[in-house]
């Protein structure tokens, strides 16, 4: 980030490793990207037992690189003496800030807990630890595909910067005109808190078609033909993806982003490549 000194800088999102190898992989790519000093990293949190206990694991293994580290935690499918637990726990071990979401139940989980959505989390996380913790909330440039309209999406992000976030990360996007747009929208709504860019490498056609069709990405025609035409060839993917998205993080830099978050899905070369090219 040599020319943009941001404010905010860059931060980098992890999941939780399911195995002792993906473990152990983590603790390198968390070593390779520390070295770009981020402003944080941040540990996603599933809906189910199994995968909020890796959520904690993960985190105070994250942490021990001394990077400031933010945990997710959201509200579906869970009450609030769980979560009342997790934040003493986070208090505890030092940790000052949080991502706090709605969640998305898995298909044939029970009931949806006693918080329904992220601004009630937002007020909870408020009502029991005050100031402590800086809550960072999701919102969406191309509207979150459950919204009524994007009119009652940018409404209902309001009512978590009013419940308290102090931040905001947008779900990736592949338009910088979208992400442009909907800071003009909540800007006019009179809200101020900085809205970072979430940015998604591209490294996997296959994959990342099934995520952004599940979280209400676009991946625009043109990126998707041209990934098409590459088959399985993984380094002409990369090469195109590497170049798409750092021109995409140079124009949201230079339109005035306050910050790029990375979704690294646990691995640091692509991050690596496009954070290098910023600022040439
Ligand atoms: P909300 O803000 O509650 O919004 C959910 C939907 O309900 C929207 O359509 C909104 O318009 C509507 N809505 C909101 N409030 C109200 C209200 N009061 N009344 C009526 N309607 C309302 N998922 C995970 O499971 N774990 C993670 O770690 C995780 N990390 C994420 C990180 C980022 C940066 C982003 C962008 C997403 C992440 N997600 C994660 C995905 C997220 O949980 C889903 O997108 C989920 O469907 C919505 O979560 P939210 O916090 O945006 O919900």
């Amino acid at each position: 980030m040599s020319k943009h000194e941001h404010p905010l800088g860059i931060s980098f999102e992890f999941f939780p490793p399911a195995t002792e190898v993906g473990r152990d992989k983590l603790r390198h790519t968390r070593d390779a990207l520390a070295k770009r000093q981020p402003r944080f990293f941040s540990v996603t949190y599933g809906a189910g037992g199994a995968t909020q206990l890796r959520t904690a694991d993960t985190v105070a293994m994250i942490s021990e690189s001394r990077i400031n580290t933010a945990p997710h935690l959201s509200c579906i499918g869970s009450d609030k003496g769980e979560l009342r637990e997790l934040l003493v726990r986070y208090r505890e071990w030092g940790i000052d800030s949080l991502v706090a979401l709605r969640g998305d139940l898995p298909s044939g989980m029970g009931g949806a807990g006693e918080l329904r959505y992220a601004n009630e989390l937002v007020e909870f996380i408020r009502e029991e630890t005050g100031n402590h913790f800086e809550i960072a909330v999701a919102a969406y440039p191309e509207t979150h595909p459950q919204a009524a309209s994007a009119a009652k999406d940018l409404d209902n992000f309001a009512r978590k910067v009013k419940a308290g976030a102090n931040l905001a990360i947008t779900q990736y996007f592949f338009s910088a005109d979208a992400y442009f747009h909907f800071v003009e929208q909540a800007q006019a709504l009179g809200i101020e808190i900085p809205i970072v860019p979430g940015i998604m490498p591209i490294t996997n056609y296959t994959k990342l078609a099934r995520f952004s069709d599940a979280c209400g990405a676009e991946i625009p025609r043109w990126i998707r033909k041209q990934l098409e035409t590459y088959g399985d060839d993984s380094e002409s993917i990369a090469a195109f993806g590497e170049e798409v998205v750092t021109r995409l993080c140079q124009r949201l830099l230079d339109g005035g982003a306050p910050g790029l978050h990375f979704y690294t899905l646990n691995q640091s070369a692509p991050v690596l490549r496009i954070v290098d090219h910023l600022g040439e």
